[in-house]
């Protein structure tokens, strides 16, 4: 049985463009893991170590200069777009700032029942609604909060919209990216435990980022 997520020599480069050569910056030097179905990895270290960008690596939102991804026995790295537009849906990320991930413009239950507009494109307004409802219900998200907009709302709530938003489509992994930091330390715990409980409920697997 191949592994979930299987890094091997990962290596991310940035490209320095400022003064007059060329220079690059290695923020990810060969880094190998593998991840099994419902295993829970920490990824721990200081500022500016790289972290964010190998979770970006993962989901493909920077290029490799090195290294291979393979999710679920197959090499996604090099996949065309549309190939890895299919996969796509298994591996969520959960970012650190909760306002920069929700449209301002549309109220939580719509954000949370959006991506289901492009993953299950036969459901109806309906039916994305009953499950953007079922979602809040899970994290924790009275149901009054549901049509209210980001900024009527408090940064512990929007992260627990933000986690329903990551869920909604059944994925595999979640890869969260400091998802509490931004948060008081009073709520930290409370979305620490969230994601504990729904680990272990739905056999999920993560890679959190601290
Ligand atoms: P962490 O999440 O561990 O704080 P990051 O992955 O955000 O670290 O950053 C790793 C290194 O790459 C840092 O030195 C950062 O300044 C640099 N970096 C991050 N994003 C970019 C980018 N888009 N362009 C150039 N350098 C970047
Ligand atoms: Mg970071």
């Amino acid at each position: 049985m191949s592994a979930l997520l299987d890094l091997r020599n990962v290596t991310v480069r940035y490209a320095l463009n400022h003064g007059p050569r060329r220079r690059e910056l290695t923020a990810v030097d060969d880094v190998s893991f593998t991840l099994e179905s419902g295993e829970m990895l920490g990824l721990v270290g200081e500022s500016g170590c790289g972290k964010s960008t190998l979770g970006r690596a993962i989901l493909r939102l920077v290029p490799l200069a090195a290294g291979e991804v393979h999710w679920q026995g197959r090499r996604i790295d090099q996949l065309g777009r549309k190939e890895f537009r299919d996969l796509r849906r298994g591996l969520q990320l959960v970012f650190q700032d909760p306002h920069a991930c929700l449209d301002p413009r549309m109220t939580i239950i719509e954000s949370v029942a959006e991506p289901l507009r492009s993953f299950e494109p036969g459901l109806s307004r309906s039916q994305r609604a009953a499950r953007a409802t079922a979602l809040l219900d899970e994290v924790g998200l009275a149901s009054e909060l549901s049509d209210r907009y980001p900024h009527q709302a408090s940064g512990g709530q929007l992260q627990r919209a933000v986690i329903a938003r990551a869920l909604i489509v059944d994925p595999h992994l979640v890869v969260c990216d400091e998802p509490v930091s931004a948060l008081d330390v009073s709520v930290q715990g409370q979305i620490v435990n969230l994601l504990a409980r729904i680990r272990r409920e739905r056999g999920l697997a993560s890679l959190f980022i601290s």
